[in-house]
């Protein structure tokens, strides 16, 4: 199954996270699991990042400030 790259907003302060990654949840659905989530940190002065899900998925991390900067700028 072919999917468009995951996207999770973090809050404008946020420095760490925990995300669920929608691939883990299929597969633990399917397996009988609830572990699909994972934790990052993204520190302040970086407003989007690229992470991996404990089974190596590819989750796109955006700090919501960002968008709100971009529109205001
Ligand atoms: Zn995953």
């Amino acid at each position: 199954m072919i999917r468009g790259e995951q996207v999770v907003l973090i809050s404008a302060r946020a420095t760490s996270f925990t995300a669920v990654c929608v691939e883990c949840a299929d597969l633990d659905a399917s397996e009988g699991y609830a572990s699909s989530t994972f934790a990052g940190q993204l520190d302040l002065d970086l407003n989007h990042g690229t992470f991996l899900c404990r089974r190596g998925h590819s989750v796109r991390v955006e700090r919501a400030s960002a968008a709100i900067a971009e529109t205001a700028a």
